[in-house]
């Protein structure tokens, strides 16, 4: 988890004495200033996975959206503005916003789907949300969609996902309908959230995966974990028998 960013309070004179209990139980809705060095950090960080992922394939185009809490409270994240080629993503295209997606710092606008990364911070313990829109992700999602979901069991792969320690582990890997309504869509996340706390991620169907960790280095694992995953499925034989038979 990210240290959350410093919180400035002004320092109280002796005619605040009186008051000093009072401010301080509010300090943190008074007063906010972000921690430049954490916040270059993480953006630097992120537009760095950004360039990574797009040489894979994950992100073509301007597709997929990264973010990270800079500040816990008041939440804060840093995330990527929208319309911007991954391919030469840089830090300046990050953006600050508030708990409603407002932007509080920096150029630009940020996906729609900041609703989706402040809806999965509100219901885990992730500090970073990562969202890819992959091949095998846009073509698993189509085929299990009547399943609401896919599982994965049997890979040695599974135990980069945190937790897991067999590869006997049973991977519950959920799908969501795809919708431009994002705070339709979100509420729904919120819900799978209730009934499956224990996954680590969620397609959309149609549109890609997001996952996400409690740090940076975990939340790139999740991804490049269930990126495999899908892989291995896709190509399969079993997966082309199913296809084939309807029975996937
Ligand atoms: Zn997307």
């Amino acid at each position: 988890m990210y240290s959350t960013s410093k919180q400035i309070v002004p320092t109280a004179t002796k005619d605040d004495e009186d008051n000093t209990d009072d401010l301080n139980n509010h300090k943190d809705l008074l007063y906010y200033e972000p921690d430049k060095d954490h916040f270059s950090k993480i953006i630097a960080d992120l537009a760095e996975i950004g360039k990574n992922f797009y040489s894979r394939g994950w992100v073509l185009g301007t597709s997929g959206n990264f973010s990270a809490i800079i500040s816990q409270q008041p939440l804060r994240l840093a995330i990527t503005s929208t319309g911007v080629d991954k391919a030469s993503i840089m830090p300046d295209n990050f953006l600050e916003i508030d708990d409603a997606a407002n932007v509080v710092q920096g150029h630009g606008y940020p996906s729609k789907e900041a609703l989706m990364h402040l809806a999965i911070v509100r219901c885990t313990n992730a500090s970073v949300v990562l969202h890819t829109h992959s091949v095998p992700s846009t073509v698993l999602s189509n085929v299990y969609a009547s399943k609401c979901g896919v599982t994965f069991e049997g890979y040695e792969m599974l135990k980069g996902l945190e937790g897991i320690q067999t590869h006997q582990q049973c991977e519950w890997l959920p799908i969501l309908e795809n919708s431009q309504d994002m705070i339709e869509l979100s509420q729904t996340a919120a819900t799978i959230f209730r009934e499956h706390n224990y996954i680590h991620g969620f397609l959309l169907r149609g549109h890609g995966l997001y996952t996400w960790g409690s740090s940076i280095q975990q939340a790139k694992r999740h991804v490049e974990i269930l990126e495999f995953l899908m892989e291995v499925l896709i190509r399969s034989p079993q997966y082309a028998y199913n296809t084939i038979h309807g029975t996937a």
